[in-house]
């Protein structure tokens, strides 16, 4: 059931609910207002109901003012089903020069970096975000995600193309296999919005990694030959910009891998592009239960009623939301941004899964923090609010190292059988941990 049916079916309760005989007895002293599916019941215009009424639904809203905004301006003639189907969106993704001058007040860095190209990363926004985007502000941490900047083609000490060394771990094709039990399963290169700090930059976009047949039955071969994965992580690229049929493939063939436990996927379609998470992607998902999925939000902007949406139909489905964050400069790298959007996330049923510190990729010095600052990030939220709420931070270690978690230090010291602990106001704790 949609939202939108959700909502619907509510309203249609009030209108049928019949009085109960009790209710029915008091109906002379007042009389209940007439609701019609569009008309609301002001709070002062209710009398005190009796337990069995049933309160007027709550009506979310479906979009935000800046994108009814954004449409109007850009896109007035493009009927709300061309702008809610996904292949819509990714047929129309602003690409161009032209386009971009027409929908932004373009900084003189934005402009040379749109004129100059030459970044790995291609530059494609879908609509839907673009009406996301701030028309003046070069600064507003949306934009500077997915706009280009000069500083994109500078290279400093330290970064390479390849800074986690997955082409030195790939046995086949679009197949990184790092840690012994677990495999990312690159499943294309294409993705609807390309985000300008891509670890993946020096494939993403370059249309080298097809979902072909061939190339993905070498990589499921070798998963079958290899028994000590247990897990595969889908990804790309974003794996959702595939057609329903081919993940209803690619996810049959893993399915059909019996030492094979468990799978994931990755993708940024519910921020970028939600409307691709319709019925029929659902309904092939529903097929392979259980699927658990991994989310890359960023910012609390990206949490629209669109996204919303998204993620209550994932979540209605049984499958378990976590959100990726990549720590970015001048982005979400304040504790009261990150907070806010942990917040969000949480009410979208999406678990705050993992800070990442930003990958040293070929031009990310712009959008690189100190470690410090992630710390900082975690001391402000690890005991300020629900622990559901709180990310592991981690460094993805350079040449393939894997995942490192980070922590402020909360062990002070040592007083002879009792270890002292700090907690999140700073105050001294004692625990008994006698020496062995
Ligand atoms: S969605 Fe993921 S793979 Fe695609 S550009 Fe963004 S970070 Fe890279």
């Amino acid at each position: 059931m949609t939202q939108s049916d959700c909502e619907q079916s509510i309203v249609s309760v009030d209108l049928e609910e019949p009085p109960s005989s009790r209710f029915e007895t008091t109906t002379s002293e007042f009389s209940l207002p007439v609701v019609t599916p569009t008309s609301r019941i002001a709070p002062a215009s209710l009398p005190t109901e009796p337990a069995s009424f049933v309160a007027p639904a709550f009506k979310r809203p479906r979009t935000t003012t800046r994108t009814r905004a954004f449409r109007r301006a850009f896109f007035p003639e493009v009927a709300d089903r061309d702008w809610n189907d996904w292949r819509w969106q990714s047929r129309n993704r602003i690409r161009t020069l032209q386009q971009f001058e027409k929908m932004l007040v373009l900084s003189s860095d934005e402009r040379q970096a749109l004129v100059d190209g030459g970044s790995m990363l291609p530059v494609g926004i879908t609509p839907y975000y673009m009406s996301l985007l701030d028309r003046e502000d070069a600064n507003q941490p949306l934009r500077r995600t997915v706009v280009p900047v000069t500083g994109e083609f500078l290279r400093t000490p330290g970064e390479a193309d390849d800074p986690l060394g997955e082409d030195g771990h790939s046995p086949t094709p679009g197949l990184v296999h790092r840690y012994p039990d677990r495999v990312l399963l690159l499943a294309l290169d294409f993705c609807s919005t390309y985000c300008r700090y891509c670890t993946r930059s020096r494939v993403v976009g370059h249309g080298e990694i097809m979902p072909s047949e061939q190339r993905l039955e070498k990589a499921f071969e070798y998963i079958r030959q290899t028994p000590t994965i247990r897990d595969v992580l889908i990804s790309g690229g974003d794996p959702l910009a595939l057609s329903e049929d081919k993940l209803d493939w690619i996810l049959g063939r893993l399915r059909s891998i019996p030492h094979l436990e468990f799978v994931r996927i990755g993708t940024k379609m519910p921020a970028v592009l939600p409307q691709r998470i319709t019925p029929q992607l659902i309904r092939v998902f529903k097929k392979y239960s259980p699927l658990w999925m991994s989310i890359h939000f960023l910012h609390p902007d990206e949490c629209t009623p669109e996204a919303n949406q998204a993620c209550a139909r994932l979540a209605d489905a049984g499958i378990p939301l976590g959100s990726q964050t990549v720590l970015l400069k001048g982005v979400n790298d304040r504790v009261d941004t990150m907070k806010d959007l942990v917040h969000r996330l949480l009410m979208m049923r999406v678990r705050p899964y993992y800070i990442y510190q930003c990958d040293p990729i070929s031009g990310s010095a712009h959008f690189r923090t100190s470690v410090s600052k992630g710390l900082e990030i975690i001391e402000g939220l690890r005991g300020h609010t629900t622990g559901y709420a709180v990310p592991t931070y981690v460094i993805d270690a350079p040449g393939g190292g894997g995942k490192i978690p980070l922590q402020p230090n909360y062990v002070v010291g040592r007083d002879g059988n009792d270890l002292l602990l700090r907690n999140y106001e700073g105050q001294v704790y004692r625990y008994p941990d006698p020496t062995p």
